[in-house]
């Protein structure tokens, strides 16, 4: 496992040899290392991180040439400002993308699907650059917990309402042990 720190940019020549291997890299990305999502983050990606797997295959339908592949996992975690209380929100990640990477725009245009692609810049490849937008392209537009009683200073209290039956439960439990210890 190596970290994005490590990795930078992949050169033409190394990619090449990945692909040609059909190589897999394994990284790790601090969210705080990706400037436009710890932007997003009210601890500014501190506290989450990213695991990014990239597989590379040659392949790909163009009509005057094959083009490369990288097949784009990300899982892990970013945590966001919730837009309905502004208070933390860990979102899960899980992104499974499968990309052609191309030289030029017109390049993309070749393809059946000129969405799905990697504009790579002088031949080389920024791994952090891709993971960064595809997570970007995946968060919502407005995050929030999944429902308003989850939200903010409110929520402690209605969770605290809602613990007190499972006490009572525990309690009701208790009495049947002791009963069965009789
Ligand atoms: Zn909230």
């Amino acid at each position: 496992m190596r970290t994005a720190m490590e990795v930078g940019r992949i050169g033409s020549a190394e990619l090449k040899d990945l692909v040609a291997g059909g190589s897999t890299l394994d990284l790790v990305f601090p969210v705080a290392s990706l400037a436009r999502l710890a932007a997003l983050s009210p601890s500014a990606g501190h506290e989450t991180s990213l695991r990014a797997s990239l597989s590379f295959q040659s392949a790909a339908e163009g009509y005057s040439q094959v083009f490369p592949q990288v097949h784009v996992r990300v899982s892990g975690a970013v945590d966001l400002a919730c837009q309905r209380c502004l208070q933390p929100l860990v979102l899960p990640v899980a992104i499974d993308a499968l990309l052609t990477m191309v030289s030029s725009e017109e390049q993309a245009a070749e393809l059946a699907d000129p969405f799905d692609t990697v504009l790579l810049e002088d031949g080389e490849l920024a791994p952090a650059q891709v993971v960064e937008d595809e997570v970007l392209a995946g968060l919502p537009l407005a995050p929030r917990h999944s429902d308003e009683t989850s939200c903010g200073r409110d929520a402690r209290m209605i969770s605290g309402e809602t613990h007190r039956p499972m006490a009572g439960l525990a309690d009701l439990f208790g009495r049947g042990d002791r009963q069965g210890e009789e």
